[in-house]
């Protein structure tokens, strides 16, 4: 406990007003640098904080000078300024993190946005006519190209897709899902829960390790309003297992007069398997075994902005597209902009999207060049006091339940503090500006190369430089 040597009514009286404050010289630099109504309201909060503080007996006279009242005021003002969404740099290597907005997108797409977002552009005017068009037709003209659907039309996330292709299709039918597709993706997004919202009766077949043709045939009646198969993406059940896959679920499907639903998570354009990555089903080829909708994300491995994208029969997708919850889950224009644009990049073929998307870019990166960018990075922080660093190999994932349960092999840049704990210097990492994310194990921490585009690259570099030559300043000599 302080005694404070000034009472509190002398102190109070000592306040300054905020004419004054304002008309004060310390002041001039930060009324030119903001807003006054900002500097008024600040200081009026901080002349609050002060008078409470006196009653408390916790003000000191310094705290009443126009320079401390000055500094008070610029941090205020620096936090507050400081947007709440803001850049990451991402060195988890967890390509599509959901925690940092998935699929960052194309150069493409952000120019698209920077191009159309000041002005207003074409949604739902048919420019030939005059008259009022498709809203989502700039999508859907691109998907029905590159998925081979009849018709696509797009929503806000797949889990909205999910849901209203069951409230359209399916609303108090039965709709049969495998037992070992009954998954929760994300916390939230649970599929019975989904089902019940819809109102679709949801009736499970088969076991949670296998599930057979006979399965769906004997579950099959007059009241089954879908068959529906879901991706699951974020576990795989292994061991003896067996499921039904969409060619013959349609067979099925096709005896009854039932549709079949392919919830596909993912939705994946380009072969990964061929870029020498996990094999992820291809939108295109559920379509061409006769699925009568698919769903899936538009910023997972498509790459693009968070959306809900469903292609299939005509018939189906209009089913969909007139409901009325359509009308609550319609995106916006950015999001048809920049989807629109990103869906652009496929046309070219494969290895132009991998190039230009930067998730399947970062996600087919090959070893040689994940491993030259560690040790070139490595080899110029080599000299940096306050921590050992080396290239390491390391094990990147695809997240966002993309390519579920499997890893695959990268290369990083391990690094542990001389001084302090890993955990310590990871927060420090993540408060700064701009913000790094690493992941921590044990003592030390890594930064994957795999999600760190070039410039990320540059940013690690001098970050690094500076909390080294921060720490070595202060440590104690030997
Ligand atoms: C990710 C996922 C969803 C939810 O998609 P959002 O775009 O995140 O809403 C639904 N179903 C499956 C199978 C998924 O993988």
């Amino acid at each position: 406990m302080s005694t404070a040597s000034t009472n509190p009514q002398t102190l109070l009286r000592q306040l300054p007003g905020i004419d004054r404050l304002l008309a004060s010289s310390e002041l001039e630099p930060v009324l030119e640098a903001h807003a006054r109504k900002q500097v008024v309201d600040g200081l009026r909060e901080i002349l609050d904080q002060l008078r409470s503080q006196a009653r408390e007996g916790l003000l000191e006279m310094g705290d009443l000078e126009a320079g401390a009242i000055r500094d008070r005021l610029v941090e205020r003002l620096e936090r507050r300024a400081t947007p709440y969404y803001r850049r990451v740099v991402n060195a988890t290597g967890v390509v599509l993190h959901t925690g940092l907005g998935r699929a960052p997108l194309a150069a493409e797409a952000v120019s698209a946005l920077t191009e159309l977002a000041p002005h207003p552009q074409r949604v739902e005017i048919d420019l030939e006519s005059g008259t009022r068009g498709g809203r989502e037709l700039g999508c859907d003209l691109l998907l029905r190209e590159l998925v081979g659907c009849e018709k696509a039309t797009v929503v806000n996330n797949n889990a909205a897709a999910t849901l209203l292709i069951l409230a359209a299709l399916a609303r108090g039918k039965r709709v049969l899902l495998s037992r070992g597709e009954m998954v929760e993706i994300g916390g939230s997004f649970r599929i019975p829960d989904v089902m019940r919202e819809s109102g679709a009766i949801l009736v499970d077949v088969g076991t949670t390790n296998r599930t057979h043709e006979r399965d769906y045939r004997e579950a099959i009646d007059g009241q089954t309003g879908m068959i529906l198969k879901v991706h699951t993406s974020n576990y795989r059940v292994v061991g003896f297992t067996s499921g039904v896959e969409i060619p013959a679920l349609v067979e099925i499907g096709r005896e009854h007069g039932v549709p079949v639903v392919h919830d596909l998570g993912s939705g994946c354009l380009v072969d990964l398997a061929a870029h020498g990555r996990p094999g992820e089903e291809l939108v295109s080829a559920s379509l061409e075994a006769g699925a009568d909708l698919v769903c899936f994300s538009g910023d997972k491995l498509l790459g693009g902005p968070q959306a809900g994208i469903i292609a299939g029969s005509r018939e189906a997708v209009d089913l969909c597209r007139k409901h009325s919850l359509f009308r609550a889950m319609r995106p916006g224009r950015l999001v048809y902009t920049a989807l629109e644009a990103t869906l652009r990049l496929y046309l070219g073929g494969e290895d132009e999207a991998i190039r230009k998307i930067p998730a399947l870019r970062w996600l087919t990166a090959t070893g040689d060049d994940l491993r030259s960018r560690a040790r070139s990075l490595a080899s110029r922080l080599e000299s940096l006091e306050a921590f050992e660093i080396e290239a390491v190999e390391c094990m990147s994932q695809a997240g966002s339940g993309s390519l579920p349960a499997r890893e695959f092999p990268s290369w990083g840049l391990r690094l542990v503090p001389r001084a302090g704990s890993a955990g310590e210097l990871a927060a420090e990492l993540r408060r700064g500006e701009p913000s790094i994310l690493t992941r921590v194990r044990d003592d030390s921490l890594l930064f994957d190369m795999r999600t760190l585009a070039d410039g990320d690259l540059h940013d690690v570099e001098q970050r690094l430089r500076e909390l080294s030559a921060a720490r070595t300043a202060t440590a104690p000599t030997a």
